[in-house]
């Protein structure tokens, strides 16, 4: 069975779409980031230069900014050849804002890249040449993270340690979404309608051959966090709901363990009733509590149950996608 076709998200058609596609794209959300955007241009062509010649494009997407980023994306496009700017309506957040620049992104292979200078553009090498090797995705892994809070980081483990417990995805710990993508994983994401997007968890549930890279992360180059805590929790929630079921399906724990409960305490409260040694009311009351206690949490696990396929249902993600097919018969193959 094929994928369902899906009509691509409505954006303005690129102007160089007639061209061949380069051999590189860097997707580069950008949030208030006007001071630190020219050294970041600077650092990442000179590494795509190093990597791709001249045969890429350097995607900045102006989430909505309230500072004069837009009008130093633009300068930077009049000014470099391989910069595009791609001006979003609003505020959107940093996941669709890259999801944006994914969308519009034409090269062979996509990096997708903070613009704070959080990520060093010098590891692009590194990760193109572990991408040389075959494999789809090759995403950094943090190793240090200079200055970032002792809060930020508490918060960020436990996070990725909850996720790694409830979802059945694999989501790498220490990583953020600063890594090299094939095109065939870009068309895929694409293919994803999915609204509450935590892309990180998205390329996981991709599959196919992931590698990583070490590096350390360093401090902001300017400015500070767009992340607030509010933004962190909603891309928690986008993770954690998005990506696992578990919470939705509690009830049916809570149902069993009532089950267990409830059997001991009808043997204590028949016991008190046939030796006649408890209140009047007590065993009628007891019986009652715990038949509806039991009730209630099975009527709840099962509409969880429901809303939990419900929900898988309504992202629409394609079931599966097929890497390769081989047969005996060379004209089989697609
Ligand atoms: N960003 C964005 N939209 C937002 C918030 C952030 O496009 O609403 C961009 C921001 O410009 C940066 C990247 O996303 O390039 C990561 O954001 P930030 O550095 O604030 O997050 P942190 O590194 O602190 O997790
Ligand atoms: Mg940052």
């Amino acid at each position: 069975m094929r994928a369902r076709e899906r009509t691509a998200p409505a954006h303005p058609r690129r102007r160089r779409d007639d061209r061949p596609a380069p051999a590189l794209s860097v997707v580069a959300p950008c949030y208030n980031e006007q001071e630190g955007l020219a050294a970041f241009v600077e650092r990442m062509t000179a590494a795509c230069a190093a990597v791709a010649g001249d045969d890429y494009e350097l995607l900045l997407v102006n989430d909505g900014s309230r500072d004069a980023t837009w009008a130093v994306i633009q300068a930077m496009a009049a000014g470099h050849p391989g910069v595009v700017g791609v001006n979003l309506s609003r505020n959107y957040g940093h996941q669709l804002a890259v999801t944006a620049g994914l969308a519009l992104a034409r090269g062979d292979r996509v990096l997708i890249i903070d613009a704070d200078l959080q990520d060093p553009p010098e590891l692009l090498g590194e990760l193109s040449s572990r991408m040389d090797e075959g494999y789809d995705v090759v995403y950094a892994r943090r190793r240090t993270r200079a200055a970032e809070s002792r809060f930020k980081l508490a918060t960020a483990d436990l996070f990725y340690r909850l996720l790694g417990r409830l979802s059945d995805v694999r989501i790498p710990r220490d990583v953020g979404d600063f890594r090299l993508v094939s095109r065939k994983v870009v068309d895929r994401l694409n293919a994803m309608p999915e609204q509450d997007r935590f892309i990180r968890g998205m390329v996981a549930w991709l599959g196919g051959r992931q590698t990583e890279v070490l590096y350390d992360r360093d401090a902001r180059f300017a400015g500070e966090t767009h992340y607030t805590l509010g933004k962190m929790l909603k891309l928690a929630a986008a993770g954690l709901t998005g990506f696992s079921t578990v919470p939705l399906r509690l009830a049916i724990v809570f149902a069993a363990m009532g089950m267990f409960i409830a059997l001991g305490v009808l043997g204590y409260v028949l016991w008190g009733f046939v030796t006649g040694n408890v209140a009047r009311g007590w065993t009628s009351l007891a019986l009652i509590t715990v038949f509806f206690g039991i009730g209630q949490f099975a009527c709840l696990a099962v509409l969880g149950s429901y809303i939990g396929r419900i929900f898988i249902e309504v992202k629409d993600r394609p079931l599966y996608f097929v890497d390769e097919i081989v047969s005996g018969r060379k004209d089989d193959e697609p």
